[in-house]
């Protein structure tokens, strides 16, 4: 603990505004408890969904679609935007090779642009995938090419999924695909793009979602407006830089404000959304050699976003394309426009967002804005995208542990630091780095409803949290 220092208590301390953060506000909120403390290091809330504002034009974190089987998320995001909250017909495409697929695929798109060899090549490709004798796939390569065949994989999956997890896909687990693509029947997408299904619609690749009109942080934002009108205390560009633990009870947390004003935090109840691997780091006093170690084999995707701002009305209709073109190093570009008209002032121009997938201790990570501006702007144009002169403005935003990563092997570790998190009596860790799960919105927010819930002991608890997501049925990016 910091000596000499301000100090507050309160019934529970919340780190992280993101959605996990204020899933668990909401919920302590709807059943009593007013005494909560909300801390994030941001300025604004939403953490990784939330939508930064440069000179009135809005910009995600990437691409953020709002849809979820789970309906008391719908119903917690229905109620906090009412007609704010709109539907939006999905239109995205994949790029590879100069050509763009339609996404979903189709089966005249894809006969015309692989040609009459190349789909031939994808079809034999398919029936000896489906003839071949299978064994339990162990890498996410395996898994695809088993169920896809090799042709369908090279194209469609190897080299998007590569540029964002930074490993070659036989260094991927196979529970990775099979959490993000569970529900996804694969030979039925096949049947459809190339055979000409009955237009049968595959739920898994939804085609409407919602979306918030100034943007998914809107949401979050708005969540926290309400939480505070009813007593909650938000405290924002505050940094928790320790956990100060009896045993297996954290006692109190030490936060660094922005002005450099340092805190001392005492609750009876912690939930953090702090990345799993950093809580065990800033643990007081230390863990043992065995978990600190374990730490450091918990590995996370740092991302980088090129957000522009383009002097042109309509630039492409795509909500966003998935880049699987090994020649540009961009995974993903988004139009915003397309996701509400209202994430740009001026409707004569466009706000475009360029991803690139980085780890801190790459080249790309340490370049210059200027460098990175650059790359994005001639990648747009070689994709004949946009033109060099109609870039008006840009600005990066660079993100840490944005994606955690499932790499062969991490498991033992993983659940070795799951075990240990279960010790601790009154301390939840929630949401995507948290519990360091792939986690979409909705699987964050719930993490944090049932955390409260848990504290809270109502009926149907104790819920198991570390199973959240591990049934999703829908796939984010495939
Ligand atoms: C590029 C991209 C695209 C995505 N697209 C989608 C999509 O289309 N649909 C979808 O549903 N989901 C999408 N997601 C996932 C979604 O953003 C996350 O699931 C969600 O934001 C996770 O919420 P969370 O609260 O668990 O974590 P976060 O959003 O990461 O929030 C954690 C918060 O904790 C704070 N924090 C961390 N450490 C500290 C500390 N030491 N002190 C104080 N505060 C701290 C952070 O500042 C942050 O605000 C996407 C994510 C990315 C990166």
């Amino acid at each position: 603990m910091i000596e000499n220092i301000n100090s507050k208590s309160y019934e529970c301390c919340i780190i992280g505004a993101g959605p996990a953060g204020l899933g668990v506000a909401y919920e302590l909120v709807k059943n009593g408890v007013k005494d909560i403390l909300i801390i994030d290091k941001n300025k604004l809330a939403g953490g990784l969904a939330r939508t930064e504002v440069f000179n009135g034009t809005r910009f995600d974190v990437g691409p953020h679609r709002f849809y979820t089987k789970n309906k008391e998320v719908d119903k917690i995001w229905h109620d906090t935007l009412g007609s704010l909250f709109q539907p939006v017909t999905r239109f995205s495409r994949i790029y590879y090779k100069n050509k763009y697929f339609n996404y979903p695929i189709k089966p005249i798109d894809v006969l015309i642009k692989m040609g009459p060899l190349g789909s031939l090549n994808v079809m034999l490709s398919f029936l000896a995938s489906q003839m071949s004798k299978k064994n339990k796939p162990i890498t996410f390569e395996e898994w695809i090419v088993q169920k896809l065949g090799r042709k369908l994989y090279e194209t469609f999956f190897k080299t998007y999924t590569e540029k964002v997890w930074g490993i070659p896909c036989n260094q991927i687990g196979a529970e990775w695909a099979a959490q993000r693509i569970k529900g996804l029947d694969l030979l039925e997408v096949f049947k459809n793009a190339l055979l000409g299904g009955k237009n049968k619609k595959i739920k898994t690749l939804v085609e409407k979602f919602y979306f918030p009109v100034l943007g998914a942080g809107q949401m979050y934002e708005t969540m926290c407006e309400k939480l505070v009108s009813q007593g909650v205390e938000l405290m924002l560009e505050s940094k928790v830089i320790r956990f100060n633990r009896q045993d297996n009870t954290v006692k109190s947390i030490d936060v660094l404000k922005s002005d450099g004003e340092k805190i001392n935090i005492n609750a009876k109840q912690f939930f953090s959304s702090v990345p799993l691997a950093h809580y065990f780091r800033m643990l007081n006093p230390v863990e043992s050699h065995q978990i600190l170690d374990s730490a450091e084999m918990l590995r996370y995707r740092d991302h980088i976003t090129v957000d522009l701002l383009i002097g042109r009305k309509k630039v492409f209709p795509d909500q966003w394309i998935y880049v699987h073109s090994p020649d540009v190093k961009t995974a993903r570009i988004s139009n915003y426009k397309n996701f509400s008209k209202k994430m740009v002032e001026d409707e004569n121009k466009t706000g475009l967002c360029v991803e690139y997938f980085t780890n801190m201790s790459d080249n790309l990570w340490n370049k210059t804005d200027e460098f990175l501006a650059a790359l994005a702007i001639s990648e747009l144009e070689k994709m004949c995208l946009i033109k060099r002169g109609e870039v008006q403005r840009y600005w990066i935003i660079r993100e840490t542990e944005a994606y955690p990563i499932y790499y062969l092997g991490f498991g033992d570790h993983y659940n070795l630091l799951k075990s240990r998190i279960d010790q601790f009596v009154n301390f939840y860790s929630i949401g995507r780095a948290g519990m360091h799960k792939y986690n979409n919105q909705d699987h964050s927010l719930i993490s944090g409803v049932l955390a409260a819930r848990n504290y809270l002991k109502l009926p149907g608890s104790p819920y198991a949290l570390w199973d959240i997501n591990v049934d999703a049925e829908y796939y984010e990016s495939a």
